[in-house]
């Protein structure tokens, strides 16, 4: 059987028992989540995170040096950066609509006098930038911070770049070292489907349905302007913009996605997105190890529609209605936090505390919203990593394209 099938009969599975799992009594699942599935679940997501941060930096080292011309990844870092934004602020757009066509706010009733959330601190959005690039890049690796490991690695890949035969020694080694990873990779893979399966199970036993009661209305709106985003937004973007077809996408890009759904983090998924990205859709190494790890950190479309929806939820739970100016200023908010916050489970409520706090709207409102926060951060992960997917596969789409038609030209010209 293929691993992808595989994988997709351990979601079915992996939902199936999280469901059967929350029937059962409270110490007979905390045994088994505490014995089998955390311990299952952990070893995979260990491994895979094991492979993160090398996998980022040597790739992006290699992509950098492969594509030569530093005209060249300035063009594609526009290119990228543009999608990125563009994309999240229609992905708001799109849970703001669905959310004041839906109404969840008003689909329940919620305690909010006992309601009360204590507010983390994100970074602001002037320190993120001004500290892309680090002062100590060994221990940017060690914290993993994402932006600090990709400009370092853009640094290093230009140097060789430009020293060419001179240090080819050292291009060599870093060829080598991405065989390593990519076998590693590959190895792992093989242990998704448990590994998925048992987070699976941990997390909708442990979320348990009955949190969703009245909050059974805005997970409707969440879930139905991710879809929305996936199915419409992305499909144009590939067809329109990459000239390509979103079923070979969807079809290719599967197993990344699950992997994204279990592990409810976009760092986690990252080795298996480029991978998988590269090997199944055909996307060219240089872009794909450019452009994945960048909107793994600053782009996440699913987490932009979480925010947008839990916005307006909260502002109609306490009935403070919300003018245009502010959606305006929820749409910006949301889309500048999503750039200095890591793709790791659960960031997406530290972020919309920000966003809240931007239009006046209580924070505490955000205790509401908890109990079934789990469960929807599978699912916006899988989005945020499809929209980075999107942007690589389209990108590297038009450069294969440009190619070609030099290629032609070329040929004619002789
Ligand atoms: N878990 C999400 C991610 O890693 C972020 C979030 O929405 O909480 O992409």
């Amino acid at each position: 059987m293929s691993l992808t099938k595989k994988i997709l009969i351990a979601l079915v599975t992996g939902v199936i028992a999280g469901i059967i799992l929350t029937f059962v009594p409270e110490n007979v699942f905390h045994s088994l989540d505490t014995y089998a599935l955390t311990p299952v679940g952990q070893i995979f997501l260990n491994l895979i995170m094991m492979l993160v941060v090398p996998i980022v930096f040597v790739s992006i080292v290699l992509g950098t040096a492969g594509l030569g011309d530093p005209v060249k990844l300035g063009k594609i870092g526009i290119q990228t950066i543009t999608f990125y934004l563009a994309t999240t602020a229609i992905a708001l757009i799109i849970g703001v609509a669905v959310a004041y066509a839906l109404h969840p706010g008003h689909a329940g009733v919620f305690n909010i006098k006992d309601a009360s959330y204590e507010q983390k601190d994100a970074p602001p959005i002037m320190d993120t930038i001004v500290n892309i690039i680090p002062q100590n890049p060994i221990e940017a690796m060690s914290s993993g911070d994402m932006l600090q490991v990709i400009a370092f690695a853009v640094f290093i890949g230009l140097a060789i770049a430009v020293l060419g035969d001179k240090v080819a020694g050292i291009r060599r080694l870093f060829e080598q070292a991405n065989e390593i990873l990519i076998f590693l990779i590959n190895g792992i893979m093989v242990t998704a489907p448990y590994g998925a399966f048992a987070l699976i199970a941990s997390a909708i036993g442990g979320a348990g349905l009955n949190a969703i009661g009245s909050m059974a209305m805005y997970m409707v709106a969440v879930i139905l302007s991710l879809f929305i985003h996936g199915a419409v937004t992305y499909s144009l973007a590939i067809k329109g913009l990459g000239k390509a077809s979103p079923i070979k996408f969807y079809k290719g890009f599967f197993p990344a996605m699950s992997v994204a759904f279990s592990t409810s983090s976009s760092s986690a998924a990252l080795p298996v997105a480029m991978k998988t990205a590269q090997e199944n859709l055909g996307v060219r190494k240089s872009i794909s190890s450019f452009v994945q790890p960048l909107g793994a950190t600053i782009n996440m479309d699913g987490t932009g529609i979480m925010q947008a929806v839990a916005a307006v939820f909260i502002s109609q739970v306490y009935g403070i209605p919300l003018s245009f100016t502010d959606i305006v200023l929820i749409i910006l908010t949301a889309t500048l936090a999503s750039i200095g916050t890591a793709g790791v489970p659960g960031v997406g409520l530290v972020m919309l505390a920000m966003v809240l706090k931007q239009v006046g709207l209580p924070v505490d409102g955000i205790a509401l919203i908890i109990g079934v926060d789990r469960l929807l951060d599978m699912l916006r992960t899988s989005l945020n990593i499809t929209g980075d997917a999107v942007c690589a596969y389209v990108i590297s789409e038009n450069e294969k394209r440009k190619d070609k038609n030099h290629q032609k030209k070329q040929a004619t010209a002789k």
